[in-house]
């Protein structure tokens, strides 16, 4: 059953880095929230190498291969650059060159040099391939702006999760004396003590595995709440999660007019 939403959203942020957000919505059901969690997975854009131009490759790797890992390495940038590009139909070139003069040499992600100031490679300690001594690799990379439902090079996020907020009820307010049944059932810490009486420690700790309510059925109940949601999600690094939040809403707003005006469309 469909449910408006209240007026009174709340949101409260359990974590908040440049790279995770763990945040509550008060209020706003999980099947809204989750079309932001898809939203970042598959809709916000970023950059990643899509043509690679080989010059030399005496590495044992071919070609083809070689590419697909040139693909797979992540490109720091902003959404603002991602934006600016994506407008001008903008692509960013980015060389890689290395000779092993003497002995073996693993080429690292490191060794891309990008042409744009705003662009970078994520991490240095990338490996790509290996080279004899006396081989060189020599190759030319663009990069251009996709989303992650054209390949998952371009999803910006490696955990995006939503989930309604646990519920634990305990029925008998004198419970806990003499027995902890429950509290050693939960794997995750969230039942313990106070004063002797058993209390809910942390909530959003709870995966609503039930086993408490398994080891105690009369006196523990665990539901879950789907009018609220628990949103976290974790950037690869392409973008902040600050950027990705901001696309995700940007790139649903896209949707809803693209929706509104097609229904007038029909109307
Ligand atoms: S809920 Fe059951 S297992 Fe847990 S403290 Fe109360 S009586 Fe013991
Ligand atoms: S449902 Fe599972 S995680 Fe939650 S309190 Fe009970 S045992 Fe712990």
């Amino acid at each position: 059953m469909s449910k408006a939403l209240s007026d009174d959203i709340k949101i409260e942020v359990l974590e908040h880095t440049s790279d995770t957000l763990k945040i509550i919505l008060y209020n706003v059901p999980v099947k809204i929230a989750n079309s932001i969690r898809r939203s970042a997975i598959s809709l916000v854009p970023t950059l990643a190498v899509e043509k690679v131009i080989i010059f030399r490759n005496d590495s044992i790797m071919n070609d083809d291969m070689l590419a697909h890992r040139l693909g797979l390495v992540p490109l720091r940038t902003t959404l603002e650059k991602v934006r600016e590009l994506e407008t001008n139909n903008g692509k960013v070139s980015l060389l890689l060159k290395v000779k092993a003069d003497k002995d073996i040499v693993t080429v690292k992600s490191g060794d891309i040099k990008s042409r744009d100031k705003d662009v970078k490679v994520l991490v240095d300690d990338i490996d790509i391939v290996k080279l004899a001594e006396g081989e060189a690799i020599e190759l030319e990379m663009e990069a251009t702006v996709g989303r992650g439902k054209e390949h998952a090079k371009w999803s910006p996020v490696t955990v995006a999760v939503v989930r309604g907020l646990p519920d634990i009820e305990i029925l008998d307010p004198e419970c806990g004396r003499g027995c902890k049944k429950c509290i050693d059932a939960c794997p995750k810490g969230v039942l313990g003590k106070r004063d002797g009486k058993l209390v809910v420690l942390d909530r959003f700790k709870c995966t609503v595995c039930k086993l408490c309510e398994k080891a105690c059925p009369d006196r523990i109940k665990v539901d879950i709440d789907e009018s609220s949601s628990l949103l976290y999600i974790e950037s690869v690094g392409q973008l902040s999660v600050d950027d990705i939040i901001q696309a995700s809403f940007e790139e649903l707003k896209k949707k809803f007019v693209e929706l509104y005006d097609a229904l007038k469309v029909v109307g």
